[in-house]
């Protein structure tokens, strides 16, 4: 039996990032998935933040935002945006996918069930040997669990949703909070024929898909022919398919203290947890830390990606964990949105929602307070709000 250098587990973002990458630094690599072509359950919005970290040119991609928008009961901030990008999950992933096949990586159809260490290679499906194994199968897929045990349920985000086939009537990007007493939001994507919306909160919060179904209804009102099938008032009947899955949301920082790379093997994308706990956004950890596994097989030692990743991206990670609890609570949120159309507050939104900022946004955020308080008094707001 051939002895591949790489078998990188599962074709999503992560996965197709790592073999291209790999193959392209001139290893032998194997790429496994027996699912593709597939519509992954996703929003499919490219995180504004790390934009330029995932390879989505205009062929791949479905529209621009324009905008992107919180809401809290009525107070509504939309904050226009010039770098975030929507794609269809079938559609990118398969570009992903085809750019690793060009790069040289070989697709193995093939779900992997069976990993055994033997000696210095990796014996996977008892057909297939590589010296290195790269785990990109997802959130609670199969290498995680068998590398270092699954998610547990506390720190995963439930995501569910619609494909609604209704055009859309501009590029905004909405985050819906405050729908429930929970961690989490709802959300409408523009994307170039439907609307993509959902719920993501955390996994067992009371009440999710009765908020899903207000909005659905309350935005589009109509009712369900069959499954899939949806009516409008008006009579025009569309496309409402439903989907749905786990997100990784650490809610401790000290998740991210534990490794995920040891003798031989190394967990990248949701298999790694490596998606912000707040928002629950992770392709572009994805598309990047693949990569960045690729790079640390390809010096012989995949515990290098601990450095690497930490070096990139882990700062935000550990930040949204120990701040999430706080941002979700009633209070500050009531507080953030009473005060978040000033100057001071606004300020700071946009720059984070633009991903232009970088320190300590919680802290920032009391830090400006008083401000704010003043300029709410004084009825002053912020010059993109005052121009909408
Ligand atoms: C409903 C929902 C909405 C989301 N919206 C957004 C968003 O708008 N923006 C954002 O940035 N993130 C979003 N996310 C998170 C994002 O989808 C993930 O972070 C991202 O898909 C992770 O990529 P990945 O490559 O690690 O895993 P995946 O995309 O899950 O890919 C895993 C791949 O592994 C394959 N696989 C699984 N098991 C095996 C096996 N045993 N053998 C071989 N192959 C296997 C699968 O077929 C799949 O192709 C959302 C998630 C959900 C659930």
């Amino acid at each position: 039996m051939a002895i591949a250098d790489v078998a990188v587990i599962g074709g999503g973002p992560a996965g197709s990032s790592a073999a291209r990458e790999a193959a392209e630094r001139g290893l032998d690599t194997l790429l496994f998935d027996h699912a593709h072509p597939r519509r992954k359950a996703c929003g499919g919005g490219l995180p504004v933040k790390g934009i330029e970290w995932m390879d989505a040119p205009d062929e791949a991609i479905e529209c621009h935002m324009s905008s992107i928008s919180f809401t809290h009961g009525s107070t509504k901030l939309k904050v226009p945006v010039a770098k975030g990008k929507m794609v269809r999950r079938d559609a990118w992933d398969h570009y992903l996918f085809k750019r690793a096949a060009e790069a040289g990586a070989t697709h193995v159809n093939e779900r992997v069930k069976q990993l055994e260490r033997d000696g210095d290679t990796w014996l996977i499906n008892g057909t297939h040997r590589a010296r290195y194994v790269i785990g990109a199968d997802g959130v609670n897929g199969f290498t995680r669990r068998h590398f270092v045990g699954a998610i547990p349920r506390e720190h995963l985000f439930a995501a569910s949703g619609y494909y609604l086939g209704l055009k859309p009537v501009e590029n905004e990007v909405e985050f819906i909070l405050g729908a429930l007493p929970g961690e989490g939001y709802l959300w409408v994507f523009p994307k170039a024929d439907h609307y993509n919306i959902g719920y993501c909160y955390n996994a067992g919060t009371p009440g999710m898909k009765q908020a899903l179904e207000k909005l659905l209804h309350d935005r589009w009102p109509g009712e369900f022919t069959a499954p899939g099938r949806y009516r409008l008032e008006s009579g025009e009947e569309v496309e409402c398919i439903r989907f749905g899955s786990a997100i990784p949301s650490y809610n401790d920082p000290a998740l991210f203290d534990e490794p995920v790379s040891g003798d031989g093997w190394v967990l990248v994308g949701d298999a790694a947890g490596h998606v912000n706990p707040i928002h629950g956004e992770g392709l572009n950890h994805a598309a990047l830390g693949g990569r960045l596994a690729a790079r640390a097989v390809a010096e012989g030692d995949p515990t290098r990606f601990e450095e690497y990743w930490r070096e990139h991206y882990a700062k935000e990670m550990y930040r949204a964990a120990s701040s999430k609890h706080r941002i979700y609570r009633p209070f500050f949120m009531r507080l953030g949105f009473a005060l978040g159309g000033t100057p001071a507050v606004f300020g700071l939104l946009a720059m984070m929602t633009r991903g232009e900022y970088e320190g300590k946004a919680m802290r920032d955020f009391w830090l400006r307070l008083p401000l704010a308080a003043v300029q709410a008094l004084f009825g002053m707001r912020h010059r993109e709000l005052a121009s909408a």
